[in-house]
């Protein structure tokens, strides 16, 4: 049996378009499916569709939160309520073409792969500040992370039971799913497509969201900003070490003692910067640490169409 996981987030505009092609793709296979759309906590009329989906295909089951917790945990609660032997994950609104999941299961189900994600190879139609940047957060992270996250990697694939429960197995508070997909391992193959523009409606995500998601998925899968500190301060501690000598030196041999306080001003507010700056990361992670520490569930259920797992 395949799962597919949908989260959906005000996507009453998409959903019929996605509901319709999904179903039609997934009844070509021949194989027994099961549709589970997280509704998470949509303030349109996304939860009442689903219920008509459900009410007339017994494929359709929904888990709606009871409030918005983010795509995440919204990802999350479908893992921790599917069933299938194999497991997708899809975005409503299009932008993951269902007219791929026929190929990707294919793959799949050869045997030779555990994980088949689809990956865009153009980012068309898309702002193009928000494309650079998109681009070097995949470089940076890529460079300070020990598990390799592809660029224009998605969360849209298939993958085998065994790696699902990989992933419902990492029960931390601050899911960065790129990361944990790339750190719970098994044989990925890379689905490569064009991108395609939403079919409705708007997306969730803000520049300056997606700045922050960006920043959190760096602090969530490595912790090469915390040594930040420590190789910039012993480089600098060197260089002053050597200015030191220079004004020791040119004081003792030309009797010529530097007049400088803008310097030192600037130097001092410089260094205050550095400090306060490296501080603000540490925080970054002892906020994280101190949300792990609450163990808080990810997602609470507060209706639903089937005997759901309501909070993890
Ligand atoms: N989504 C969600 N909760 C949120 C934000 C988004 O479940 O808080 C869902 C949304 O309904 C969609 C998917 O996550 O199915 C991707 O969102 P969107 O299309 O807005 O992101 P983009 O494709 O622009 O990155
Ligand atoms: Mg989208």
């Amino acid at each position: 049996m395949i799962t597919l996981i949908i989260p959906c987030y005000n996507e009453q505009d998409a959903l019929p378009i996605f509901y319709q092609e999904v179903t039609g793709v997934l009844s070509g296979l021949h194989e027994e499916y099961e549709l589970i759309f997280v509704n998470d906590g949509s303030t349109d009329r996304t939860l009442q569709l689903l219920k008509e989906f459900a009410e007339s295909d017994a494929h359709v089951f929904y888990l709606s939160l009871s409030r918005n917790f983010g795509k995440e945990a919204a990802m999350y609660a479908g893992f921790c309520n599917a069933h299938g032997d194999y497991v997708g994950i899809m975005d409503a609104d299009m932008q993951d073409p269902p007219a791929l999941l026929p190929d990707m299961f294919r793959l799949l189900k050869s045997g030779e792969y555990d994980c088949v994600a689809a990956r865009r190879v153009s980012r068309s139609g898309e702002p193009l500040v928000r494309s650079w940047f998109a681009r070097k957060f995949y470089q940076i992270i890529n460079r300070f992370s020990e598990v390799e996250i592809a660029d224009g990697a998605r969360d849209f694939r298939l993958m085998r039971r065994e790696m699902a429960d990989a992933v419902v197995s990492i029960k931390e508070y601050n899911r960065f799913s790129k990361g944990i997909f790339g750190w719970v391992g098994f044989r990925t193959c890379w689905y490569p497509y064009e991108n395609v523009e939403r079919a409705a409606g708007e997306t969730k995500w803000s520049f300056w969201k997606l700045f922050r998601y960006a920043l959190d998925g760096l602090i969530n899968s490595s912790h090469a900003l915390l040594s930040f500190a420590s190789w910039c301060g012993t480089a600098m501690a060197v260089i002053a070490f050597f200015m030191l000598l220079f004004v020791i030196v040119r004081r003792l041999c030309f009797g010529d003692p530097v007049a400088g306080w803008a310097s030192l001003v600037c130097i001092i507010i410089f260094i205050g910067g550095v400090q306060l700056f490296y501080m603000g990361i540490m925080g970054q992670y002892i906020a994280k640490t101190y949300m792990e520490t609450k163990r808080r569930p990810h997602y609470i259920v507060a209706e639903s169409n089937i005997d759901a797992k309501k909070f993890d």
